[in-house]
């Protein structure tokens, strides 16, 4: 299958071994079978770029082309990235905290952050000539996957667990695709995945084009430094699932460095956020274990269900080596989340982001999050996608006849204002 190397690629490498291979649809090592990643010519990328030339660029994540493995006219685009940065003094003023920040990914065109993994794997999937775009998906990757797809022109077989949430399935099907839903869990989806792409000639998203895919997540960091006027926080709190958002947010920080966006090298401090139900990661940080052990998921974060997390190790040690922290929280604790989020800034996330929430309330009693840092928090997807999980909690404060004495009977207001 023909290839075009991206400018300031230099080919894949082994995360484990090292060792090198050219561009092509491949994810695993021959050697060792560990992981590949995007290797970069970064004095290159640091002669192309500067913060002048980043800020003439698109409101996307496509102003950071230069830093990304796709060729920039192939570009699958549905004007993902460049979301908001806002600061959230009403919640941090609730957890006893100073500078919190929220970057609100809920604000990209399929309402989550998989739309940045997506615009990156299918621009590459069309540079490589694939005809059909797949995946297995906890939900929101089914969502953009089907989108960019359908904006690509390509078929598209999205792969879910047959018990997720009726507005991602919904938010799937409406772009024509096939959705194929698994009697199983996204552990089981994900095997017959991987299966599958040894039969067939499609671009899985986050199997063969996973190394391609996973760069995407940098945006987030790139995104976060600019906003911040070319600096980085001093503690982030990411949603944990399979462990890459957060590996590639903290490599995003530090290629910034690398390529002279940023004056001093970066040291953020990084905390992962799980749900109880499905927290293999949280809990061998909490053991203090070497070993992340697989589990069974049983969570509302259905996002967050993988109980195997192919990224988990390299995501605990961020985790330990940054110096921050990680917490499990409950499924009460998830909804409790989501609504402090929305009562304090107006944001409604979905359960993902009530457990990034609650899990930056825990480390801020717990004293992991300082009130003297910046802490930029990531809220990853939208409540839409999620009305299940608070839709017990939240209807109408009354229900009354249209009359004055109606309200006054159901509502005591002192004042007129
Ligand atoms: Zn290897």
């Amino acid at each position: 299958m023909a290839h075009t190397p991206a400018t300031h690629v230099l080919g894949l490498r082994c995360r484990e071994c090292g060792r090198e291979y050219d561009v092509a649809p491949v994810y695993t090592c021959e050697w060792c079978f560990g992981p590949l990643e995007v290797a970069y010519d970064y004095e290159a990328i640091a002669a192309s770029v500067s913060r002048e030339s980043i800020a003439a660029g698109p409101l996307s994540l496509w102003r950071y082309g230069p830093l990304l493995p796709v060729e920039f006219d192939r570009a699958v685009d549905l004007g993902t990235g460049f979301t908001p940065l806002v600061k959230a003094d009403r919640l941090a003023a609730e957890l006893g905290l100073r500078d919190v920040w929220i970057k609100n990914d809920t604000r990209n065109p399929t309402n989550s952050f998989k739309d940045r993994v997506v615009s990156i794997a299918l621009s590459k999937a069309l540079e490589f000539g694939f005809k059909v775009a797949a995946c297995a998906s906890t939900g929101n990757l089914a969502n953009s996957v089907a989108a960019h797809a359908a904006r690509a022109g390509l078929r598209s077989y999205v792969f879910i667990p047959s018990n997720l949430e009726q507005g991602k399935i919904v938010t799937t099907a409406v772009y024509g695709g096939k959705v194929v839903a698994i009697s199983g869990n996204y552990d089981d989806v994900n095997r017959l995945c991987a299966e599958l792409a040894g039969v067939y000639e499609w671009a899985f998203v986050n199997v063969n084009m996973r190394p391609f895919y996973a760069e995407g997540s940098k945006t987030l960091a790139f995104e976060t430094a600019e906003q911040l006027g070319w600096e980085t926080p001093d503690h982030i709190v990411v949603p944990v699932a399979s462990g890459s958002l957060l590996t590639k947010i903290h490599k995003g920080f530090d290629e910034l460095y690398k390529v002279g966006l940023l004056d001093s090298r970066p040291a953020v401090r990084v905390s992962g956020a799980q749900a109880l139900g499905c927290s293999p990661v949280a809990q061998a940080y909490l053991d203090n274990a070497d070993t992340i052990r697989p589990v069974k998921p049983d969570t509302i974060a259905k996002s967050l269900a993988i109980g195997n997390p192919a990224d988990g190790y390299f995501a605990l040690d961020v985790v330990r080596a940054s110096g921050g922290g990680m917490a499990a929280v409950s499924d009460g604790e998830i909804v409790e989340g989501m609504r402090l989020l929305a009562r304090t800034e107006g944001i409604f996330a979905e359960t993902a982001g009530g457990v990034t929430v609650a899990t930056l309330r825990k480390l801020a009693a717990d004293g992991v999050i300082r009130p003297d840092e910046r802490v930029v928090v990531y809220i990853t997807g939208h409540g839409l996608k999620t009305l299940e999980a608070v839709s017990p909690t939240c209807g109408p404060t009354a229900t009354i006849a249209p009359t004055l004495d109606a309200f006054h009977e159901a509502f005591d207001i002192e004042e007129s204002s």
